[in-house]
């Protein structure tokens, strides 16, 4: 999610303590984008000076920040007309359309006054199914063109909100980073999403944690559900656990259904996909979590993806279901594969 700017200043650039004669791996953290983020990686020959990565998390916010209300992304919601879209925010656009036609509308930038409705009126304790269906009207990428590069929308109550892509495409961004400077050997996580090439301290396959799907879940309570080995590849999850919003005691998860205007209640509590592009793997995260457990297994068989489904049965116990592919990089299991 890109929320609050919080570049508090506070980073940790140390050294990672390896044995000689292995190499040392360079570990950075830091917050941006309302959480944290974190690079590991060996250095080529120089380390990358940290006010480069600093520079590029701050570009990528300065476009798509809806917590900067002089962002891109704030001024085009506010239609203001003299905006100029950067390359930030026009690649992120075109990555949201593509996911938007492969998810039949599932995944779906324009699902802003949506997400206003329900999360930002916290004193809104009525649904409205009358409020609900007038903002539908203004819901779906096909009322929205880019046009000489120049976003032009068909009405000027479409807003956007790149908030279920935002961090993929700050992981894919920093590794493009990484590699312009040879690096072949990283981890990079932001907010959960995660991309990993090469290999680990250990020479190793990188190993990456699936949380379980615990309420309110954060970083001093979270339990593994599975861990997995792998590399050269991005990860990205996508939970109604951890973000949600209770009225008249219902708890809805902070995923839309653009189609009905609903937050997704459904059993399927976490989705986990793995893809080469970890922008494409959460924007596809985020839309199997609308499309729910059953149409979700299907749309992931279809389309080849690797998965990793955590959901309630119907005692409330928690199962997984993966994609078979992923068996050999499980390194701890506790359910059946499909
Ligand atoms: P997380 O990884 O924290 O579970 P997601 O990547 O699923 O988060 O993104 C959720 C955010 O995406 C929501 O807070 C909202 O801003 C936005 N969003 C909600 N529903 C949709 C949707 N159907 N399509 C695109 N973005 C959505
Ligand atoms: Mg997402």
């Amino acid at each position: 999610m890109l929320k609050k700017i919080l570049f508090a200043g506070i980073i940790f650039y140390l050294f990672v303590a390896c044995n000689n004669p292995k190499p040392s791996y360079v570990f950075i953290e830091g917050f941006t984008q309302g959480g944290t983020f974190r690079i590991k990686y060996l250095p080529n020959k120089d380390t990358i000076p940290v006010n480069e990565i600093y520079s590029l998390l701050n570009q990528i916010n300065a476009s798509l920040s809806l917590y900067d209300s002089n962002s891109i992304i704030c001024r085009i919601n506010k239609n203001d007309t003299t905006v100029e879209l950067d390359r930030y925010f026009l690649e992120i656009f075109r990555e949201s359309y593509k996911a938007y036609q492969q998810t039949d509308g599932a995944f779906d930038i324009t699902v802003a006054p949506l997400v206003r409705y329900w999360g930002f009126i916290p004193k809104n304790n009525n649904n409205n199914p009358a409020a609900i269906d007038s903002l539908l009207q203004f819901v779906g990428m096909e009322k929205i063109h880019l046009v000489n590069n120049k976003l032009v929308k068909d009405n000027p109550n479409v807003q956007l909100d790149v908030n279920g892509i935002a961090q993929g495409y700050t992981v894919d961004k920093l590794s493009m980073l990484l590699e312009s400077k040879k690096v072949q050997h990283y981890m990079i996580e932001v907010g959960g999403e995660v991309k990993v090439k090469g290999k680990n301290p250990n020479g190793q396959l990188w190993k990456v944690g699936i949380d379980k799907p615990i309420e309110n879940s954060n970083e001093l309570n979270r339990e593994l559900q599975t861990i997995l080995q792998i590399t050269d590849i991005s990860i990205a999850t996508s939970g109604s656990y951890r973000k949600f919003i209770e009225k008249d005691g219902i708890k809805y998860s902070h995923t839309i259904n653009p189609k009905t205007g609903i937050p997704t209640f459904h059993r399927l509590l976490s989705v986990t996909i793995l893809h080469s592009s970890c922008t494409q793997a959460d924007a596809l995260a985020t839309a199997i979590m609308v499309m729910g457990l059953e149409k979700g297994i299907s749309y992931i068989k279809e389309n080849n993806l690797k998965a990793y489904l955590i959901f309630s049965d119907e005692k409330g116990h928690l199962q997984t279901w993966f994609s078979k592919e992923l068996e050999k990089n499980i390194v701890t299991v506790d359910a059946k594969n499909n």
